[in-house]
């Protein structure tokens, strides 16, 4: 199954358990060169920066703004500069967020 920039790649882990999305994931862990972008909600952010620790590219910054709960949030960078690499579609981000708030999309 191929994706787009439309649709969300990575999934819960409770909506992997119950079934179809399984191997699409593991096909982009197998090719990181895809390009991908990710959304954080950041409401459901916790500031706690571990997405932005294992990010492979330094795509993610802390958000200079506080959200409804008073936590600095993740946010996504999307321009890259010069001699920057950008979002793979890894999902390592979203992998290791323990609130969930990562949806990782990857480009066709
Ligand atoms: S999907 Fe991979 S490259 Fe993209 S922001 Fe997440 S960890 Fe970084
Ligand atoms: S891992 Fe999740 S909760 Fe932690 S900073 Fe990143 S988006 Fe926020």
């Amino acid at each position: 199954m191929s994706h787009s920039l439309d649709s969300p790649l990575y999934y819960p882990p409770a909506w992997v358990e119950a079934g179809a999305t399984k191997f699409d994931w593991l096909e982009v862990m197998v090719k990181k060169t895809i390009k991908g972008k990710i959304t954080i909600d950041r409401e459901r952010c916790k500031g706690c920066q571990i997405c932005i620790e294992v990010c492979p590219t330094n795509r993610i910054e802390v958000d200079k703004s506080l959200n409804k709960k008073g936590y600095y949030p993740a946010r996504f960078k999307e321009n890259v500069s010069e001699g920057e690499k950008g979002c793979t579609g890894c999902a390592q981000c979203a992998t290791v967020c323990p609130e969930v708030a990562i949806e990782v999309y990857r480009a066709k």
